[in-house]
């Protein structure tokens, strides 16, 4: 992944956000405080604030730099969680330009930094349930030679299944845990802000930079 594929990303899942902020909170609502949507939105537009101008060498520093945002500027527990997945990713994209195999391997550091950080596994009715499938995608695409166009459009189709997949589930971390039987019924709004920023990575890698 190269700098301006980074940038590129994170641009569109500020944009992908925007758009989604009302369903995001309305998703949240059902099954939380109703503030994903205003979470995630205020969160990347920090991220596409503390890039302007950003001296970043590679992907890495981008996603570093992203996820410190995320980590400082978002309260809820999607600030942390997000931010730990893009800093962690970041630290092992320091070559200019890893492959999608490359990308496979930093963002599965990052799903299993978001594990440890939120005690999450997949069936939890979190992001990790569109996390993980989307990883799994991408390392099988990555593995299978596919260009990162191609490997990153199956790993978004992943965690939209993913996220679907959330719905019949009860949730066991975060705030919906606490409703119990009742978080049954309802997409998880973290498993779908995740579906967004793979969708959004499969856009920027289907476009040439600029
Ligand atoms: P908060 O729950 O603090 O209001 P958000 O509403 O921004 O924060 O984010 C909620 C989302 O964060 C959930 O839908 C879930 O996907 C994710 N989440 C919450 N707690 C955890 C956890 N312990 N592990 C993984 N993901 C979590
Ligand atoms: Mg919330």
């Amino acid at each position: 992944m190269e700098t301006d594929l980074a940038r590129a990303w994170l641009r569109a899942a500020a944009a992908a956000i925007e758009v989604n902020r009302d369903h995001l909170t309305r998703l949240d609502s059902a099954i939380g405080d109703a503030d994903h949507g205003t979470n995630m939105h205020r969160g990347f537009t920090a991220v596409l604030q503390a890039l302007d101008g950003y001296p970043a060498a590679t992907a890495g520093d981008v996603l570093i730099r992203a996820g410190g945002t995320l980590i400082s500027r978002v309260g809820g527990a999607s600030g942390p969680l997000y931010g730990t997945a893009l800093r962690t990713a970041g630290k092992r994209l320091t070559g200019e330009r890893p492959d999608p195999a490359g990308l496979a391997a930093a963002l599965a550091d990052g799903l299993a930094a978001v594990c440890r950080l939120g005690s999450a596994q997949v069936g939890d009715k979190t992001m990790v349930d569109a996390f993980a499938p989307a990883v799994d995608a991408l390392r099988a695409s990555a593995d299978a030679g596919e260009d990162l166009g191609t490997a990153a459009r199956a790993a978004a189709e992943a965690a939209e299944a993913g996220l679907r997949a959330t719905a019949p589930l009860q949730a066991r971390r975060g705030r919906a845990s606490y409703l119990g039987e009742r978080s049954i019924g309802h997409e998880d709004p973290g498993a779908a802000s995740t579906a967004l920023l793979f969708r959004a990575l499969a856009d920027a890698a289907a476009r040439p930079a600029g």
